[in-house]
């Protein structure tokens, strides 16, 4: 790469979508020594610099060369709301103007954050606001990133867990995903632990099986919500062509390859998959395997007929899972006063 291709046309190196080797070519060119990269880094990945100015232990000089050659990405935050239980719902725009919900979730000592892989969805799930409106694009592996690091600094402290739930399928940006999981994990990152960082997926097959043959730790959970292929097409239309018997061997595969239990994640709908041929449906899904299902109460859409199931209708969902061997809690809903469903904020704020 010569200096002169980098800034040819205004096209710079994004330093956050850039690879060790690409920045280290450019500081040769550039005359610098290599352990520059490093400290680059430090600064883009571990004190989420948002410009080259706080890049103290560089030169004045070279800050300055640096700008004609580099850009550093950078969100900014348009709306947040925030929510009783301490939850913060973050809107960040990027530079070309698309923008992406975040969440932080604080409890004891605890940081979770859940972050979007995609700007919108294309997926079309019926309970979500998100996938009403489309996939504009996916994220890059630094917007993910980013993310997480808007919230440690918003809440000034630790991040200690992170779940890919937010906007978007990640496994349809399997690339940029296990990228920013990669640097979320990485001691020159966020140093957060392989067990900690979750992907969350509609049950895209194929990525299920690349999945499983990642080499670090990393947590699944699949959105199952219905165990009846039917009612599963209606809510997850997305997801229609991966049988759900094929799913059952493919999950199977994931447990015996990794050792690991994933977990499914069933949002209660009052009338849709709360019924007793449903619950036997799930509790055959699941009985026998090793898996974790949460109960989620939903959150409601504006606009939409689906309403969620009563607690006590969770309760029993659990109890009767409990009844076949298989581990099963109701999710804590975080948030339930702001627009926490994914997309509900970005949705508000386009209707303003
Ligand atoms: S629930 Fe997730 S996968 Fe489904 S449409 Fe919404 S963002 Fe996409």
């Amino acid at each position: 790469m010569q200096t002169e291709d980098v800034n040819r046309n205004n096209e710079k190196l994004d330093l956050r979508n850039c690879t060790h080797g690409q920045l280290e070519t450019l500081l040769a060119e550039l005359g610098q020594p290599k352990f520059r990269a490093k400290q680059i880094e430090d600064w883009v990945w571990v004190k989420n610099a948002t410009s080259l100015d706080q890049m103290t232990n560089l030169s004045k000089a070279l800050r300055a060369e640096l700008a004609d050659y580099v850009t550093l990405g950078g969100v900014e935050e348009i709306a947040r709301q925030v929510s009783q239980d301490g939850s913060r719902k973050y809107l960040l725009r990027f530079p070309d103007g698309v923008a992406v919900e975040c969440v932080g979730m604080p409890s004891k000592n605890r940081l979770a954050v859940c972050v979007s892989t995609q700007a919108g969805c294309a997926m079309g799930c019926a309970f979500c606001a998100t996938g009403a409106s489309g996939l504009t694009r996916s994220l890059t592996a630094g917007e993910i990133y980013e993310q997480v690091m808007h919230v440690r600094d918003d809440f000034n402290t630790r991040v200690t867990s992170v779940v890919m739930m937010g906007q978007g399928e990640p496994m349809m940006n399997y690339d940029a995903t296990l990228a920013a999981l990669r640097r979320l994990n990485s001691p020159e990152g966020a140093g957060i632990g392989a067990r900690h960082l979750t992907v969350s997926t509609c049950g895209v097959i194929p990525m299920i099986k690349r999945f499983a043959n990642e080499p670090e730790q990393f947590t699944l959970a699949v959105s199952l919500h219905s165990a009846n292929q039917s009612t599963r097409n209606i809510l997850m239309p997305g997801v229609k062509k991966y049988s759900l018997i094929h799913l059952y061997d493919v999950m199977g595969e994931y447990v015996d390859k990794t050792g690991r239990r994933p977990t499914y994640e069933y949002a209660l709908i009052q009338g849709v998959n709360d019924n007793e041929d449903e619950l036997g449906a799930l509790c055959d899904f699941c009985r026998g395997t090793l898996a974790h299902v949460n109960i989620i109460q939903l959150n409601e859409v504006p606009g939409s007929k689906l309403k969620p199931a009563s607690p006590e209708r969770a309760e029993e969902f659990v109890a009767r899972l409990a009844s076949v061997g298989v581990e099963a809690t109701i999710r804590n809903s975080r948030g339930a006063d702001i627009d926490a469903a994914c997309g509900q904020l970005r949705q508000r704020m386009q209707e303003l």
